[in-house]
């Protein structure tokens, strides 16, 4: 069911100890709110501090994700952690196609639709990355990236699974850089990305579909974002690693 969320993403920041901390801040936060609103809070966190921050909050009031996972299922694969390990202590999503793997990990398309299905084999709900670059936008191919992105990841994925997943909309543009997309050019591509959606699997799981906007997200900008109709929340990278500034954004999905 379609859901406003706010994800945050951490990245390769905080030591196991200090990120029990903040999660457990953010769910004393979270647990003061009323729980009959139809909103989800979801940190995702280093491989590392999946165990400490799932034992530090109430799974009640807040989600962990990874914020990756292998293509393959088990075996010779030195370094790498697999869906199934992600799902066995409790963490029940994992970011998928972050434009930070894309660019210096080499996560192409086929490798994304694979770690895909191992989500949907190990019941691990995927938080599918998609944007452009800079110049993508500037010459006026941001649409076609992005649907590309989008169908290419999706290409086995049926209705049933897409019931699972939620799309992150980050214009790589806008990701660390301070520079927010416009909540207009953000409602337009959430909108083509809905449209998209609805062409593939029908209008009702589109509209079902959480189509989170990631990109500076700050307590600044937060609010003008999430009240625009296509966008059902936020991934948060810098501002979740400060309580405070995620809290804000975390109160202006509720408004
Ligand atoms: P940012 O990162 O909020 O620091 O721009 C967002 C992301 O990469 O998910």
């Amino acid at each position: 069911m379609r859901k406003k969320i706010v994800a945050g993403n951490w990245k390769m920041n905080t030591l196991p100890a200090e990120g029990a901390e903040l999660a457990k801040t953010i769910c004393e936060h979270v647990k003061t709110l009323s729980q009959e609103e139809k909103y989800k809070i979801i940190l995702g966190v280093p491989f590392t501090h999946i165990d400490r921050v799932v034992k530090a909050v109430d799974l009640k009031f807040v989600k962990v994700s990874a914020q990756d996972c292998a293509m393959y299922d088990s075996g010779a694969y030195t370094g790498e952690v697999s869906a199934k390990m992600i799902k066995s202590i409790n963490c029940e999503y994992a970011i998928i196609g972050h434009s930070e793997r894309r660019q210096y990990f080499g996560d192409s398309d086929e490798v994304i639709a694979k770690k895909l299905e191992m989500c949907y084999t190990n019941d691990l709900s995927p938080i599918l990355c998609c944007g452009e670059k800079l110049e993508e936008r500037e010459n006026n191919s941001h649409f076609e990236v992005v649907e590309k992105q989008i169908l290419n990841a999706l290409s086995n994925v049926d209705a049933g699974k897409m019931q699972k997943t939620i799309i992150a909309y980050e214009p790589v543009w806008a990701i660390g850089t301070g520079k927010t997309a416009s909540p207009e050019q953000a409602q337009e591509m959430h909108e083509f990305i809905r449209k998209i959606l609805a062409k593939k699997y029908g209008q009702e799981i589109a509209n079902d579909t959480s189509i989170l906007y990631g990109g500076s997200v700050n307590s600044k900008n937060a609010q003008q974002l999430f009240d625009c109709k296509d966008i059902d929340g936020g991934l948060v990278g810098g501002a979740s690693l400060k309580p405070n500034e995620f809290i804000a954004i975390i109160n202006a999905i509720r408004k």
